[in-house]
């Protein structure tokens, strides 16, 4: 059986490889010229990488973690010491940790945050503990709830500290999903705050070993394409062609450079488009089902990701960085974490500016100036002084609209991976599963949709036990 499915970010490869063990041929279709959507990165003129966004995976990313083993390619992360390092803009150029010990959670986490005195006071970390309480009690019930709520709005409710936010939650909404607390839905960080508790090595963090296009995507095609399925870029779905009884017909594909469109016809067809494009892509008739009506409520929300190679070293930290800086989110020092962009003597600093929406249209060297002007805040040593570091190069990718943008009430919005239309799947981070809009959460949705294909529609090669699903386990000591 054909299954033509439309993007080759992380959620539409993943889907083609879990197709492929189950039996099918899948064809993927990639507008673009380049592998992994969201993942995507590029060679520049020295042979440098660049890269869409900075991408951090973690222990709790049971997937992400099974796929990279099946591909045989798990040794390509670059496990970091368990470790969360943030800034301290009150003394530019020093560094406060919450160091994780190697014992079973939730005991590793707390006593990472109860050894932590530089950020949080004594009655702090007491009011904290006391408003997760309900979390803990309820799981994941509560925490689904909560998305009524904004998490400066739950933080509130739970009484506690205006501090707490600024000290600590400013840079993990912004790490999560680009947004500040007053917008982020309170569901997103008690999610990440239950798999950092409850999984010893949850909040543990590992880089790829080079540009996740080349170590990570391009594996995923051979593993496809020797399995007789097949990868086309270029391939922009232009239109989705309808039978008359709603069902899909084709995928026209836009002929590039004066060719003429063409059909692909399948058995079975997928979006793994972003939700932005899916809904500029619906056929009219699916406008009025209700389940295809939901996505409206869904908007991708803007990112700026930077790469700025300097002329020495500026630090020798091998872990990400939270800068707690209100123009910037996360960083690292990418010519310490990551084996393929090493290099001993000169630091190439990898950056995501978040919130991003007045940025996302200016120009690239204000963007770079701006950025300069935070780093100097974060390096004093180095960019003052007589002897300043000099820039070499730089590159700025924006993206206008990256994952769904994750403000209250927005879980309702997700859809589940099998829609109303009988040979019609969506995957994609956005879709509904537990890992949100991140590359645990694109790989899981693929493999969710290729299990409800292969359930729906099966094969005599089927094998089940080859796309057996991690999901967390949910129990009342969430949170
Ligand atoms: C700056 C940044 C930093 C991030 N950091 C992290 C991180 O540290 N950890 C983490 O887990 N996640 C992170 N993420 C999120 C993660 O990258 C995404 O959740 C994930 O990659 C989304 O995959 P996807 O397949 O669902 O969607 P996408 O990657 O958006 O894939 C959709 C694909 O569809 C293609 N497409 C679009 N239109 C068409 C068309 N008409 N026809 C055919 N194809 C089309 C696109 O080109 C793309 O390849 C980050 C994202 C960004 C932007």
């Amino acid at each position: 059986m054909r299954v033509a499915i439309a993007g080759a970010g992380l959620a539409g490869l993943s889907c083609a490889k879990y197709l492929t063990d189950a039996g099918y041929t899948p064809i993927v279709l990639e507008s673009r010229d380049v592998l992994g959507g969201l993942v995507a990165a590029w060679k520049d003129k020295d042979g440098d990488w660049y890269e869409t966004g900075l991408h951090i995976f973690f222990g709790a990313y049971p997937n992400m973690l099974q796929l990279l083993k099946e591909l045989g390619i798990e040794d390509r992360l670059q496990w970091k010491e368990h470790t969360l390092i943030f800034n301290q803009p009150d003394n530019p150029g020093t560094y406060s940790r919450f160091d994780f010990p190697d014992i079973p959670a939730p005991w590793n986490g707390i006593i990472a945050i109860l050894r932590n005195n530089d950020m949080l006071t004594w009655p702090e970390k007491i009011r904290f503990g006391i408003g997760l309480i309900p979390a803990m009690i309820q799981g994941q019930k509560y925490v689904e709830a909560m998305d009524r709520y904004s998490w400066r709005e739950w933080m509130k409710k739970q009484n506690i500290p205006p501090r707490v936010e600024k000290e600590v939650f400013i840079a993990m909404s912004k790490a999560l999903n680009f947004i500040n607390p007053e917008e982020i839905s309170a569901t997103i960080l008690l999610t990440a705050l239950n798999r950092f508790l409850q999984e010893r090595y949850g909040s543990k963090m590992a880089f790829l070993d080079g540009s996740p296009t080349e170590r990570m995507c391009e594996p995923m095609v051979e593993y496809i394409t020797s399995r007789g399925g097949e990868v086309r870029l270029n391939a922009p779905l232009k239109e989705i062609l309808l039978n008359e009884d709603g069902t899909v017909k084709g995928y026209v594909i836009r002929g590039l450079h004066g060719a003429s469109d063409e059909v692909v016809t399948a058995d079975m067809y997928v979006s793994a488009m972003p939700v932005d494009v899916m809904k500029v892509m619906m056929p009219e008739p699916w406008k009025q089902i209700e389940f295809f009506q939901k996505l409206e409520g869904l908007e991708g929300v803007p990112v700026i990701n930077l790469q700025l190679w300097f002329d020495r070293k500026l630090t020798d930290i091998d872990q990400l960085l939270f800068s707690r800086s209100p123009l910037l989110s996360v960083y690292a020092d990418m010519s310490n974490t990551c084996r393929g962009y090493e290099n001993p003597d000169k630091s190439m600093l990898e950056l995501v500016l978040a919130p991003a929406a007045d940025w996302i249209a200016k120009s690239d060297e204000e963007i770079l100036q701006a950025t300069l002007a935070e780093l100097e805040k974060l390096f004093p040593d180095h960019f003052i002084g007589d002897n300043p570091t000099k820039l070499l190069k730089y590159h700025v990718v924006k993206t206008p609209r990256s994952v769904y943008k994750a403000t209250p009430g927005r879980q309702q919005h997700r859809p589940e991976q099998v829609t109303p239309v009988s040979n019609f799947y969506l995957a994609g981070s956005y879709t509904m599963q537990r890992y949100l809009g991140s590359m645990e959460g694109a790989v899981l949705s693929g493999k969710l949709t290729a299990q409800a294909i292969a359930e729906a529609h099966p094969v005599a090669k089927s094998s089940s036990l080859q796309m057996q699903t991690l999901q967390p386990a949910t129990n009342a000591a969430t949170a």
